[in-house]
């Protein structure tokens, strides 16, 4: 029998991703999803790389009981894997209470119909905006939490509290949280990627975008930062990488591997890239040159954040695979698929 499990916003990008490699790795998966940032597409998505289409139920998890009456239906999961949240850190810091109430009311409503139906597992996706401005780096799980820039930032910084608080009260509960560096690329088939709601705020879809031709222009904020070049690094993950490390932390989960009953994961490759260098491994994968120029610095930016991986590593025996070539020409390939498509 597989083991099911469920998936908040797996009709997202990293949910979506998440969602093959689980079904490829035999378990039978469950997507929770309201639409508001993806699209029902998505399955068919998933069944043409897979060969099988995920059970989907169209939720808002602000709604309590709608989200326990699906619970209810789904009593027999093994682990949640909480991805339904919205993401945009400057819309949170335009509209605080739309970001505090979604991603806080979905993470309580699901933290409570899973306990009710006694399914004791729990994945959250957290970020490394919870390191704030880093004083040490490579950034390890000890260095110290910071209050974020963003509303959105702090929705994650919040939700671990609540997560030390949920083992504290709850013997048999057992979560993991994954603070994901920059996640970039796309299904290496091109078949599923990132789909972008209007204008990107991330340097990859604004790439892809400006070389396709939709936007205009690449505007890279700041290059009087302290680094080789003077753009700020971040450490960029191919997608599916970070996918990967969703199905080793399940199992280790379900194999009951875990050494307390919260544990902490960085995922990244442990490589900073200043934006030029994107940009130079864009032009060189795609021989096109891209439309930029340098403006000032955003707001809310850091100059570098890369992870270090040894935790991840020696925990969850995950390890990168893909390089930002990789992650580059897999981007690519998605925006010229979705170009085809609309032709
Ligand atoms: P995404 O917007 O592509 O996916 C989120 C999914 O959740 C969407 O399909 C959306 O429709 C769904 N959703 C949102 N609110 C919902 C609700 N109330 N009920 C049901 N479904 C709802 O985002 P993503 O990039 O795949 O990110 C997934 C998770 O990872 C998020 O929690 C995000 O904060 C976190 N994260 C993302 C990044 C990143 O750069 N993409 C970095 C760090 C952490
Ligand atoms: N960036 C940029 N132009 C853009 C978008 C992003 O120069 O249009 C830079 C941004 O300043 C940061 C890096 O690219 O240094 C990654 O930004 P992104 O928004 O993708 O992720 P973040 O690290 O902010 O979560």
């Amino acid at each position: 029998m597989k083991q099911k499990i469920i998936v908040t916003g797996g009709c997202g990008y990293i949910g979506s991703h998440t969602v093959v490699e689980l079904i490829t790795h035999n378990f039978e998966v469950v997507i929770l999803d309201d639409l508001s940032n993806s699209n029902i597409k998505t399955l068919d998505r998933i069944a043409k790389i897979t060969g099988i289409r995920p059970i989907f139920e169209q939720l808002d998890l602000k709604n309590s009981e709608q989200t326990k009456a699906v619970f209810q239906k789904h009593k027999d999961t093994a682990a949640v894997v909480h991805f339904a949240a919205y993401k945009a850190v400057a819309e949170s810091v335009q509209n605080p209470v739309m970001y505090y109430k979604n991603n806080f009311f979905s993470l309580l409503n699901t933290l409570e119909a899973q306990l009710e139906q006694g399914i004791n597992n729990f994945i959250f996706s957290s970020s490394a905006t919870v390191y704030g401005e880093p004083k040490k780096l490579p950034i390890t799980e000890e260095n110290q939490v910071q209050r974020p820039f963003s509303p959105y930032g702090n929705t994650k910084k919040i939700a671990e509290e609540i997560l030390e608080d949920m083992v504290k009260a709850h013997q048999d509960f057992s979560t993991i949280s994954l603070r994901y560096f920059n996640p970039i690329g796309a299904h290496l088939s091109g078949n599923l990627g990132e789909l972008p709601n209007g204008i990107p705020n991330n340097l990859m879809p604004y790439i892809t975008q400006t070389a396709a031709g939709i936007r205009k222009e690449l505007q890279v904020f700041g290059n009087d930062y302290d680094t080789k070049d003077g753009t700020a690094i971040r450490d960029y993950i191919h997608v599916v990488d970070l996918a990967d490390a969703h199905v080793k932390t399940v199992k280790r989960l379900l194999n009951k591997k875990q050494e307390k009953s919260l544990e902490i994961f960085n995922l990244g490759t442990g490589n900073g890239y200043t934006v030029l260098e994107v940009i130079q491994s864009f032009e060189k994968i795609t021989k096109k040159p891209l439309n930029y120029k340098i403006v000032s610095r955003r707001a809310g930016d850091v100059p570098a954040l890369y992870a270090s991986t040894e935790l991840a590593k020696e925990k969850l025996n995950w390890e990168t695979q893909l390089n930002i070539d990789d992650m580059v020409a897999s981007s690519w390939k998605w925006e010229e698929n979705l170009k085809n498509e609309k032709n």
